[in-house]
């Protein structure tokens, strides 16, 4: 059926391509992808043979209107280098102008990283904040990190091998106390989901410097501690 598939891929361990998208990959007749060589080396490996199309970052209204064109009378895959789409990727336009369009939308779920490192950070997962990925300047990393300071949820991050150490020092300064765990190269060989202080992150991280991709999860703000409430109505009751 024509319309747009928005087509979850794996993050690294090629047995997590669910049946349903290698269904769906086989059978549209364009797939829209941030990579030609990326997403190539995937159909390959599942033996697939598809027209592909680059829709990234830097796609422009042609791209997206011949794309729109496309799916309005032939089923189209979106997919990104890795994991979910649109989920600090490519998308979200092409997704609205096709629902503006009337265009069937249809999004195959899969694995992203944010979830896997939730699901792994052994932090509270009953409420998160996924917030993509921190800015590269040191200020308005602090400021992004200070804007979400009071926001009573287990806070996400992506990040890259080369800027962690910034980012956890980030976090020492601007959110003390929390707890932290390191999710890097998930469901890749290497696969390491590493819990503690930022301070001991760093300390680790600084005598094994990381590679490859990874996600910083950060406890939620700690409740006042039951000492400081204990004075409080200590100091009530001793006034009245
Ligand atoms: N759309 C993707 C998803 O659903 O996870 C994320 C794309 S984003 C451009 C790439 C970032 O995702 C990386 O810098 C890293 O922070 C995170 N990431 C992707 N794969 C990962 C993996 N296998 N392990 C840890 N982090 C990963």
């Amino acid at each position: 059926l024509p319309g747009l598939y928005i087509v979850a891929t794996p993050i690294g361990n090629l047995g997590d391509i669910t049946l349903r998208a290698v269904d769906v990959l086989r059978g549209v007749s364009t797939i829209a992808c941030e990579d030609t060589r990326v997403t190539g080396r995937l159909l390959h490996h599942l033996g697939i043979s598809g027209r592909m199309l680059r829709y990234d970052d830097h796609a422009g209204e042609a791209e997206r209107e011949r794309l729109l064109g496309l799916m309005a009378v032939e089923p189209v895959a979106l997919v990104s280098d890795a994991g979910t789409p649109l989920i600090s990727d490519p998308g979200y336009r092409l997704v609205r102008e096709a629902k503006e369009r009337g265009i069937a939308v249809t999004s195959l779920p899969g694995p992203s990283a944010a979830i896997v490192a939730i699901t792994l950070s052994g932090l509270p997962s009953d409420r998160f904040l996924f917030a993509g990925f921190l800015p590269n300047k040191a200020k308005a990393r602090e400021d992004t990190l200070r804007e979400l300071a009071a926001v009573p949820a287990t806070l996400v991050f992506y990040e890259t091998a080369p800027r962690l150490e910034a980012a956890l020092e980030a976090v020492a300064a601007v959110l003390p106390g929390r707890q932290v765990a390191v999710a890097r190269e998930l469901t890749k060989k290497f696969e390491e989901c590493r819990p503690g202080s930022p301070a001991d992150l760093i300390d680790h991280y600084r005598a094994h410097p990381p590679k490859g991709e990874i996600v910083l999860v950060i406890g939620p703000p700690v409740a006042a501690p039951t000492g400081e409430i204990d004075a409080d109505a200590l100091l009530r009751a001793e006034l009245q």
